[in-house]
Parts: C-alpha cells; structure tokens; sequence
C-alpha cells in the first residue's frame, strides 16, 4: 500500500526558503508561513558600520494562472448589459462575471471595469458607463451595437497591512510547553511536525525577545502558569473529596 502524497503547505515552504537562507549566517526565525530575516550591521572594513536591517518573507501558495487569450471578443450589448447587472460568480450565456469594479464617479455618471471569464477559462475585461439615477437613463453601452472586451491577464500583489496587537496578546500567543528533559519552547513558532528536537523553538521565542521579554519575565509568566495550575488542580481535588464525602453519606 502506497501512502498518499501530502501537498507542500506554505509553512512548508516556508521552512524550506529559510533552511536556504540559512547559508548566509543571517538572524532567521519562522512564524507559520512568515521568514524573519535579520541582518545584522554590515559594511566594508574602511567605512563605518551601516545599521542592521530586518525583512520578512511570506509564502502564500497562488492557483494556477488561467490562460490568457490571444485576442478580444465583441459581446452583443444585450448579453455585455446583463453582464454588468449580473451578480459576481454568475453566469450568463456562457460567460462569468468575475469582477466588476467600480473606477470613478463624474457628476452624472459612474465608471466601471468588468472582468468576465469564458467556458475555456480565459478571462476578458472592458469598461462602461452608466447613469447615477434613473433619470439620467443611460445603460451600460448605451450608444454601442457591440460591446469590446480586451484578453487579460491576472497578476498578484501583495499588500503590506500593519496589525497592532496588545503586548498581552502577544505573549498569550506565543505560549510555551515544557520539554521532558527540561527546558521550555514555543508552541506557536516550533513547526508542528518538529521530528528533530534542535528544531525546537525555546521559549521566549525571538518575537517575544523582540518584545522585551526577559529571562526574569520568562521565570514569573511561568511561576504564575504553575501556581495557576496547581490551584485549580487542589479546587477539582477538593471537588472530588466534598463529592466522595457527599456519597457516603447519602
Ligand atoms: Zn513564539
């Protein structure tokens, strides 16, 4: 019996591109699918020292890019007007309406740019206009018999968007397990399938490190979880002793 493959995942890859990097002797840690890449003071030995730098690499896995046509395609205005008045994901005579965007607004009109895709999975584009309100009653390809639609082609970008956690939250995110043979890790930046115990992530992990969470932070987040435990461990036990209590008596 054959066992399946399993598809790489993006912390899969992940891992891979920073076991790569690793050949530079730069400062790597990994979070899921994110590399963090830190490069530490660098220059030449005559010039003085330009500051260290920090970079972040992500993974994403992106589908297979559709094929893209060699030429346009003219839509009856008909079918192109009830293209644009068509939900997105639907389909109607043969085309998909999967975009529409709106681009601008002058006074009585607004502007828009459709993407639809073919039974063959080509995609096309075209911009239209139409009224603001009813009264202005101009539909979409309003003065044309026949609506031009271009061949395009998906790209991908990617966007940088700043989140602010608490530093609380953070903390509670990257929390910590105890090893058997001592020591602690991080359970959220440790690979889940981590077979080697030198890919063990210790805790406080770098991005707790970059928090400024000391080693005397460290030993009284973990006193405080200890003691924690230990008590709602003696309040189940004393629940166990009132219940076995209550038993012989009844
Ligand atoms: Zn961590």
């Amino acid at each position: 019996m054959s066992t399946p493959l399993t598809p790489p995942t993006p912390e899969d890859v992940a891992t891979m591109a920073s076991d790569a990097l690793h050949i530079y002797g730069w400062d790597l840690s990994q979070d899921g699918n994110v590399v963090e890449i830190g490069i530490g003071p660098f220059g030449a030995d005559d010039k003085p020292l330009l500051p260290g730098m920090n970079f972040q690499a992500h993974v994403f896995q992106v589908p297979p890019a559709p094929p893209i046509a060699a030429e346009g395609v003219d839509l009856d205005v008909d079918v192109a007007r009830e293209l644009a008045y068509t939900s997105i994901g639907k389909t109607f005579e043969g085309w998909t309406v999967v975009e529409r965007e709106d681009i601008d607004t002058s006074r009585w009109e607004s502007h828009h740019w459709l993407v639809i895709r073919s039974e063959a999975g080509e995609h096309f584009g075209a911009t239209y206009s139409k009224g603001l309100t009813e009264y202005q009653d101009t539909r979409p390809w309003e003065c044309d018999t026949i609506a031009c639609f271009e061949p395009i082609a998906r790209q991908t970008r990617v966007v940088q968007v700043h989140e602010w956690v608490t530093r609380a939250d953070l903390i509670k995110l990257h929390e910590y397990d105890e090893l058997i043979f001592g020591g602690v890790y991080c359970t959220h930046c440790t690979p889940d399938d981590c077979a080697d115990a030198d890919d063990n992530v210790m805790w406080p992990c770098p991005p707790l490190r970059a928090a400024g969470v000391t080693d005397d932070e460290a030993i009284e987040i973990i006193t405080a979880r200890r003691a924690a435990i230990e008590k709602a461990h003696r309040a189940s036990a004393a629940q166990g002793e009132a219940k076995t209590a209550g038993g012989d008596r009844g």
